[in-house]
């Protein structure tokens, strides 16, 4: 951190912010300029004070960051792209991985007749949730243990490694106990307490971005997880609230590339929360492997209009197929494979 001094101050000022520097755990280093004095503080940040708090010294212009807050999501701890493997599937490696399924499980036919369909359009992992974040206390609220059984079901018989969403604290045993990546959905990015109980659990994690989370916030949500021990994070844009009515949210494809630059950590982009609309979801798919995304999470439901979350944005599974099609050369285009 550098602690810039007001201008004017005496030597007796520096001094006395020396002082709290060191009784803080770091050692000072002055710079005097001619117009500023700055006292560099250098020390280890994990575990010891904030000295963003050194602000509320009258004599202190500001407290300048050098460091990102994120260390374990940070390039500066770790340079190689880091791949998180499911199965023998590598999510961040050479090839875009591709997750595709129902919004929620509904049924036991349903979950096993999309796990066909995705599969056999080259999915290498089925997405559904059993346990629904809705914004109204009435809609559907998913079919909770049935649904994991359903998925657990879809799962033997098609192969696929399995991503569902864990709700609450309580529900992560019996969630980890049938996923193979547990999913924290937009919600519940700043449940803390939830982030270290997947942290715990030592199984992949896909982390999404909250609809009003910067993306320091995120890599700190990252970061819960992260230094809980468990190093197997993928983080997932699914787009953000901005003022824009058109599309349900605005899906931040700049993320991507941001987080590549900051972050060790797989990306992969939500095209299908990212724009609500099932016919906007191939050209952001696009958009998003041509921009670096390591993968892709899409809602495909055989019967779109009878869904019971999430219809609107979902493709049929003839749309989905065409779309994997389309996205080989966009993948091969920027130097991936599908
Ligand atoms: C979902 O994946 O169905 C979901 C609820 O996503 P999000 O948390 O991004 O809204
Ligand atoms: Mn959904």
């Amino acid at each position: 951190m550098i602690i810039v001094m007001r201008s004017g101050v005496s030597a007796e000022d520096v001094e006395a912010v020396r002082r709290r520097v060191v009784e803080l755990g770091y050692q000072p280093h002055t710079i005097v300029g001619e117009f500023k004095t700055v006292v560099a503080a250098v020390g280890e940040e994990r575990g010891n004070a904030d000295l963003r708090l050194l602000e509320a010294m009258e004599t202190v212009e500001s407290v300048v960051p050098i460091q990102q807050p994120f260390k374990l999501a940070s390039k500066e701890t770790r340079v190689a792209p880091s791949e998180v493997r499911v199965n023998g599937i590598a999510v961040g490696g050479a090839k875009v991985v591709v997750m595709a399924g129902p919004c929620s499980v509904e049924s036991e036919a349903q979950v096993l007749e999309v796990a066909d369909a995705v599969k056999a359009a080259g999915a290498s992992i089925l997405r559904g949730g059993a346990f629904k974040p809705r914004t109204s206390p009435y809609a559907f609220q998913g079919l909770k243990e049935a649904g994991l059984k359903h998925l657990a079901l879809a799962r033997k018989h098609s192969g696929l490694p399995v991503v569902t969403e864990v709700l609450e604290t309580e529900s992560v045993e019996l969630v980890a106990e049938y996923a193979d990546i547990l999913q924290i959905g937009a919600r519940n990015i700043q449940n803390f307490t939830l982030l270290r109980r997947v942290g715990e659990m030592g199984k992949p994690v896909l982390l999404k971005r909250g609809m009003a989370t910067t993306i320091q916030e995120f890599l700190l949500s990252a970061e819960y997880i992260l230094s809980a021990g468990n190093p197997q994070v993928i983080l997932c844009e699914r787009g953000i609230r901005t003022f824009e009515q058109s599309t349900r949210f605005t899906l931040d494809l700049n993320a991507v590339p941001v987080l590549k630059k900051l972050s060790h950590l797989p990306v992969v982009v939500d095209p299908s929360h990212g724009t609500g609309h099932w016919d906007l979801v191939a050209p952001m798919a696009k958009a998003a492997v041509a921009c670096g995304a390591d993968g892709l999470i899409i809602e495909v439901h055989p019967r779109p209009e009878e869904a019971l979350s999430d219809g609107p944005q979902s493709l049929k599974p003839t749309k989905f197929a065409q779309l994997m099609r389309e996205l080989k050369p966009v993948a091969e285009a920027v130097g991936r494979g599908l």
